[in-house]
């Protein structure tokens, strides 16, 4: 069987914080990339104010970087923890 791999052009934002870790107080530093990929199925959705055509770099390059400003530091181990709650049935 062939495997036919297509690589979409990556628009990527990168956050790096120093921080003391709201969950246990640890201080911490890391960096995180926020991205999306630019390609025809990535679509802008009227739902999400938009027009229904595939999303430009600078629409994405926009979306991510409110996702990397909306981004709150947390130490990696606290949000595996919180990802895990969220996950799991209460
Ligand atoms: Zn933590």
């Amino acid at each position: 069987m062939r495997t036919v791999r297509t690589i979409f052009n990556e628009v990527a934002v990168w956050r790096t914080e120093r921080f003391a870790c709201p969950g246990c107080g640890k201080r911490r530093s890391r960096r995180v990339k926020f991205y999306q990929t630019l390609n025809p199925y990535n679509i802008w959705r009227a739902s999400e104010g938009g027009d229904g055509r595939p999303k430009s770099r600078e629409r994405i390059r926009a979306e991510i970087k409110a996702q990397a400003a909306a981004w709150k530091p947390i130490c990696a181990g606290c949000d595996a923890d919180a990802k895990a709650r969220k996950g799991g049935a209460v």
